[in-house]
């Protein structure tokens, strides 16, 4: 039996194949090419949807000149139907990059897009629009894509499940080899530290197809974590760079080729080198979507030692649970205390990067991780109570970071189980990665009523199902990491009922 939006699914299923036949067919390695240079070797990508428009987003390779480059934007895919063209500017100084904000669209439907640059177009990419009136929303969550730990499998699986955002919550790039040798593949290069090097980590991952489709494909909203920078570094304080100086300039490369190579708005980079990335997306009145950065605006780990820098296991460490110990800072903390205050959607979902609910840990009841939000617990209590503000409905936050999946309960005080639920925590494994240290996440579950599921032996993303009255969760696992061809499958679903924050089956 069909009825009318089984239909309407149906057809944009049909066509969202059919473009992705012809993306697939259009390689790179078959386009045409001027002077020897294909001009689009780093893809085309779009994102931050509103009602009435997006970002859209490429980068010219070759030459170090301020270029322009054309654009098309259709209601089709055979570009009969040109709603906009236009001539946008790749400034040199941006490593060729182009930041186009798109508006005055109309809401809720997919529109296509190509560039060009002499005589050479692009390949085709898909975006969308907000709805105005939603009724649903598929969302893949993802984060921690390692290049040498693994392929990038579960795009492929985001794109046949028909998302219509990708919400990547940082490590996008890794600044280095972790552990023992490459699994999959080499970076080729040592660690990035100037505009230059960063610049060519994050070209080398746009040559990945799997990635590149993803950014063709569908519309993503980024934040970043640590390793676009280096790892656990904590705002201006580096972990592997102790020289402040030193790291201060590593960080503004790294944030420089960042907002380069991401569809973001040109109002994304500020002045001062800050990238602002905390904003907020609306789906009509079904879900709001804000975005946090818990890196930037960190004061540096607490109970850190001369020795040991970035995160750590703490114990009875005073500074964790001082006021002052931010995660957000002052004005990202006032803006989405200020944002769910007037919150008017049905379900408010709040993206930052690592575990949000307490850890408690094997080596006792004192002991915190510094660099996930126990580190930084009256931030965290802080941003409880503006969860629990009364104009929020459904509270979820949805993190990544930690190599795992986890679903948990986020009680008002978690050493009470008997205290409220205020909201319910989604955290992503690594798209491509190694597992969590099982040391501390295994006796997790034991330790933390809280804890509801623990999966800590699968890379994957979640794929969330958003409607007016359930809130389904499919955890999707990459059936095998170091095979390029691998499928993805469900590890486990649960669902979120309208005002019943925690999880059902
Ligand atoms: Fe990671
Ligand atoms: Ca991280």
């Amino acid at each position: 039996m069909f009825d009318r939006r089984q239909l309407l699914r149906g057809a944009a299923a049909l066509a969202a194949a059919r473009f992705l036949g012809a993306a697939a067919s259009a390689r790179i390695d078959e386009q045409p090419v001027a002077g020897g240079v294909y001009p689009f070797a780093s893809g085309v990508a779009s994102g931050d949807p509103s009602a009435d428009g997006f970002v859209l987003w490429t980068r010219l390779t070759g030459e170090a000149t301020d270029r322009g480059v054309g654009y098309e934007i259709a209601a089709d895919e055979g570009f009969r139907r040109i709603v906009r063209r236009g001539r946008a500017l790749a400034p040199a100084g941006r490593g060729g990059s182009v930041h186009l904000e798109i508006g005055g669209l109309a809401p809720g439907r997919p529109y296509f897009y190509r560039f060009h640059h002499a005589g050479v177009a692009s390949s085709v990419g898909r975006t969308l629009t907000a709805p105005l009136s939603a009724d649903r929303l598929r969302l893949a969550l993802t984060s921690c894509q390692h290049w040498e730990q693994g392929w990038f499998s579960g795009y492929r699986d985001m794109i046949a499940g028909q998302a219509d955002l990708v919400m990547q919550v940082g490590d996008y790039i890794y600044e280095k080899s972790f552990g023992a040798g490459p699994d999959v593949r080499r970076f080729g290069a040592p660690e990035p530290r100037t505009l230059d090097d960063y610049r060519a980590r994050y070209a080398l991952y746009r040559s990945d197809p799997d990635l590149a489709a993803a950014h063709a494909a569908l519309p993503f909203v980024v934040t970043w974590d640590d390793h676009e920078v280096e790892n656990d570094y904590a705002g201006d304080a580096g972990a592997a760079t102790v020289d402040r100086q030193a790291f201060l300039a590593r960080r503004a490369a790294a944030y420089q080729a960042y907002f380069e190579f991401m569809p973001l708005r040109p109002s994304t980079l500020r002045a001062g080198g800050e990238v602002r990335l905390y904003r907020r997306l609306r789906w009509g009145a079904l879900a709001t979507l804000h975005v946090l950065d818990t890196r930037q605006y960190r004061t540096p780990h607490p109970c850190a030692t001369a020795t040991a820098h970035g995160g750590q296991v703490i114990e009875d460490c005073a500074a964790a649970l001082a006021s002052d110990a931010t995660m957000l800072g002052g004005a990202q903390e006032r803006w989405l205390a200020a944002g769910l205050a007037s919150e008017r959607a049905r379900w408010s979902l709040v993206a930052q990067q690592t575990l949000f609910a307490r850890l408690a840990l094997p080596q006792g009841p004192g002991a915190r991780y510094s660099d996930i939000w126990d580190g930084y617990a009256a931030t965290r209590d802080r941003t409880l109570a503006a969860l629990a503000a009364p104009a929020v409905r459904n509270a979820v936050v949805l993190g990544g970071d930690v190599h795992s999946f986890w679903l948990n309960d986020v009680r008002r005080d978690f050493a009470k189980p008997e205290t409220p639920v205020v909201a319910s925590e989604i955290v992503t494994s690594c798209l491509a990665s190694r597992p969590g240290p099982a040391a501390l996440f295994g006796p997790a579950p034991r330790l933390n009523p809280h804890v509801r599921l623990l999966d800590n032996g699968h890379a994957g993303y979640v794929m969330l199902d958003i409607t007016p009255a359930r809130f389904a969760i499919d955890l999707r696992k990459v059936d095998r990491l170091a095979d390029p061809r691998s499928v993805c499958s469900s590890l486990a679903t649960r669902t979120i009922l309208d005002r019943r924050p925690g999880f059902t089956a």
